[in-house]
Order: C-alpha cells, then structure tokens, then sequence
C-alpha cells in the first residue's frame, strides 16, 4: 500500500479518536511518581524515516521513558560489545515470565536471557564501561539523547521517586552478582538503570528514537547515524520477543510489529524501513502495557498494513 502524507495523517487521527473512549487499566503505583501522572493524557505520533511527524493529542506532555529505555542501552552495549557478546553474557531468548522476576533468572543459573527484562536490562548497563556511575549513565544519556534527535534530560523527581523504592531491583542486581552477570559493582549498575529509566521523554520524541530504528540506524532530524544498521535486526527482534511484557507473544500475533511499552504509559513500535507509532497513555493492562497506547498502535498498524508477517 502507497502510504501518503494524507493516509498516514487520517490513520493517526482516527486511532487517537476511536481509543481515546477506553478508560480501562490503572496507572502504575509501584513507583509513586507514575501514579500522580493525570490518566486522561493521550498522544499518538507517527515518524517516517525522511523526519515526518503526524500526531493527535498530547504529544508534547512529557512522562518517564521507564522500559522502553532498555532498547537504547541494548543498542549502546551492542555497539560496543557486539551482538554476539549480548547473547553469551545476558542472552537473547524471551523468559517468558514478568519482567521483574526473580524465579526467570533462578530457573536460569542467574543468565537473565532477555536484555528486555529488568535482570538483564542491569546486567545490559553493567556492560557499560566507565570509571564512575556518572561516566557509565552519560554513555546512556547521550545514547537516548542521539536517538532522540535533541538532549534528553533526567527527571530529578522521578529519579527520585524510583531510587526511594526499588528494593526489588537491588535484590536482582545481587542475584546476578551472585551468578557471575553483573559485569560491574551491582549496586552502580541498578543506580544507572533507574536513572535511564527516569528521563522525560515526550510522544513525538519516542516517535522519533522508533523512527531511528525504522530508517537503518539514522536519526530522522538529524540524519546522523546512531547505530549500525547491522545492529537494527537484532535490536528488533528482541522487541518482538520481549517488548511488550508476558503479552509479546499476542502483540505479535495480532499486530505484527516489534515493540516496546514502559509503566510510564508509553508504547513503541516499528514497522522497519517505513515508520515508527508511538503512543502515551499512563493507565495499564494488568501485564504492564498502555490499554490505550496499544489499541492506538494496532490500530494504526491495521489500517496502514504493517503486519511484517503480512508483508
Ligand atoms: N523502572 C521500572 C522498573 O524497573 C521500569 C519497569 C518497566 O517500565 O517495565 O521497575
């Protein structure tokens, strides 16, 4: 299908328009941040790989990247290690379980699998080299920063607020520091994490990181090139797998694109070589995925004919 300006442009529209009714889901609470966000906030952007932006809603609020940080790290530690190092030290096979669990890496001998679950997203950051925390999370920062297309900055308050609360997380980092996979000291590792976790980012600027990953590796506004199209396949094909929680599997069934959703409400999702939808809405389905977000993508992904499979 010829996809114009015009097509994309009333996809957009009509997929904020037709889920905007569905208040179900809750926000996040499990990090008191998340909870104060207003429910009612709903943008949806779309980015071709040539830097255009369509959007409807609130695509200018913005809300913590949460998860959908973890593609950007795997793509800086890929870089940096290789693809093949990613899957011998952190593996590339979905777990199957939450994404904060404990019994996934138990069952495992430690090895996290999925650099898309929180194990091995801090086993991911521990790969970062740098001779301070600082050193290590501005490698990230400018990471996020170049996919975005302008500078991303941290959220003190949302820092803050994780940082306060992440028992859980510390827990995961001393488990794989037990096993032999956190690959520096854990407790730097976890604090980096939740600080990746705890930038702002907004719809449009999601739209155009997904955008980056759709155009072989090169920012649509600033057509500088982020990460080596080599890179990209495996990138994606740990979204397909692992982005969208235990829901992966039927994101990919009934909608055919990789993606990745973060508590914070946001949602990604990349059709390769021809655009990325992005979506924001802060109420969740009970795995973790954005009820709104979701049903903007799909939508979005139906009524343009991006299911890969379809192709
Ligand atoms: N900072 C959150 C955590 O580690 C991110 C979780 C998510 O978005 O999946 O629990």
């Amino acid at each position: 299908m010829k996809l114009s300006p015009q097509t994309i442009q009333a996809a957009v529209d009509a997929a904020h328009s037709s889920s905007a009714p569905n208040i179900g889901g809750a926000n996040a609470n499990y990090i008191p941040y998340l909870a104060s966000v207003p429910s009612e906030l709903f943008g949806v952007a779309v980015m071709t790989p040539d830097g255009r932006l369509y959007k409807a809603g609130d695509t200018d609020y913005a809300f913590a990247i949460e998860s959908i940080s973890k593609v950007f790290t795997l793509a800086l530690v890929t870089e940096l290690i290789g693809s093949e190092a990613v899957r011998q030290k952190v593996g590339t096979t979905p777990t199957g379980l939450p994404f904060n669990s404990v019994m996934a890496l138990e069952l495992h001998n430690g090895k996290p699998l999925s650099p898309l679950v929180n194990a091995g997203a801090i086993a991911i950051v521990s790969l970062v080299s740098g001779v301070s925390a600082d050193a290590c999370w501005a490698k990230i920062l400018d990471m996020q920063s170049r996919f975005a297309g302008r500078p991303i900055a941290l959220s003190d308050e949302i820092n803050q607020s994780e940082q306060t609360t992440n028992f859980h997380n510390r827990a995961i980092g001393w488990l794989l520091c037990s096993a032999g996979t956190c690959y520096s000291d854990p407790m730097r590792a976890v604090d980096v994490y939740t600080r990746q976790c705890s930038t702002l980012v907004t719809t449009t600027d999601l739209a155009v990181m997904g955008a980056t990953l759709a155009g072989g590796g090169v920012n649509p506004v600033t057509r500088l090139s982020v990460v080596a199209a080599a890179n990209i396949p495996h990138l994606l094909s740990e979204m397909t797998m692992e982005g969208l929680y235990t829901a992966s599997g039927d994101w990919a069934y009934q909608v055919g694109l990789p993606g990745k959703s973060g508590v914070g409400g946001g949602i990604l999702a990349v059709a390769p070589g021809k655009l990325a939808i992005a979506a924001f809405s802060p109420p969740l389905d009970l795995v973790g995925n954005s009820v709104r977000g979701q049903a903007a993508v799909a939508y979005i992904a139906k009524a343009l004919g991006l299911n890969l499979f379809g192709s």
